[in-house]
């Protein structure tokens, strides 16, 4: 966030902010004093008052997104740029769909979702749209985590001096109401690492919280990974499995 000083004809000198976005483009904000009496002491059926409720949602809504620790080349994934050129895309795009429009049940059940298929089929863009459709939708707290990342960030608590502490990380990865972990067995697999990621879906298993999984191991190898059982939460009440099994077109990416 940039400041820069400006003068409001009304209130006098004040610090205009320019606020950047999540999806890039950024926003400039005004007198904080105008913005506190539109809120608050003006006619609610007036243009400043909307104006001002909308940039209020606004700013919540891009903090959330943020927090989602979505990495910026994934920032601008949405289910609307997800390209359906061959029939699996389009099957995939309407399942995503279903689950954000039905998220409120999804989530009051802790229904899941696989993304199982091929390296660069989009899973990830898919993932992560649906990250921020739940977030900007019904003001969900989602968060984005690779599953490698996930077993630094674990790893690097066993540091001494460390200012997190392993149970840190576990509380965060299983009180979030929507968990994306991307890329599951795309690291080596110790039993440590396989250990960790089944400790997570079923700690969300018992809190009833759900979890959205990417990978590229093919299903037997799937639950040999985390687990026949693991396997079988993320598939409890109707959890679908959606197959990325077309040929890649881009040889790579997401
Ligand atoms: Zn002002």
């Amino acid at each position: 966030m940039k400041t820069r000083n400006d003068q409001c004809e009304v209130h006098g000198q004040y610090e205009r902010r320019l606020v950047e976005a999540f999806d890039g483009a950024s926003k400039v904000v005004g007198c904080p004093n105008c913005y506190w009496e539109s809120i608050h002491t003006s006619d609610e059926q007036s243009q400043a008052h909307a104006d001002a409720v909308a940039l209020k949602r606004w700013e919540a809504t891009n903090v959330a997104l943020f927090a989602t620790g979505i990495a910026q080349r994934f920032r601008a994934c949405s289910l609307d740029n997800y390209r359906t050129d061959l029939e699996g895309q389009a099957v995939a795009l309407d399942l995503c769909r279903a689950y954000v429009d039905q998220f409120e049940e999804n989530f009051s059940v802790g229904r899941c979702l696989l993304m199982l298929g091929n390296f660069g089929n989009g899973k990830t863009h898919l993932g992560c749209a649906i990250l921020k459709a739940v977030v900007t939708r019904f003001g969900a707290h989602g968060l984005y985590a690779p599953a490698p990342d996930i077993i630094s960030a674990i790893k690097a608590t066993f540091n001494k001096g460390s200012s997190d502490t392993e149970q840190d990380i576990m509380a965060e990865l299983s009180s979030v109401d929507l968990l994306l972990i991307d890329e599951l067995g795309a690291q080596g697999g110790t039993e440590f690492e396989r250990n960790s990621l089944h400790t997570i879906i079923d700690m969300r298993y018992r809190k009833m919280l759900p979890t959205i999984i990417t990978s590229n191991l093919p299903s037997a190898e799937l639950s040999t990974y985390i687990g026949d059982r693991a396997l079988d939460r993320l598939r409890e009440n109707g959890g679908h499995a959606i197959a990325f099994d077309w040929e890649s077109s881009r040889g790579g990416g997401q």
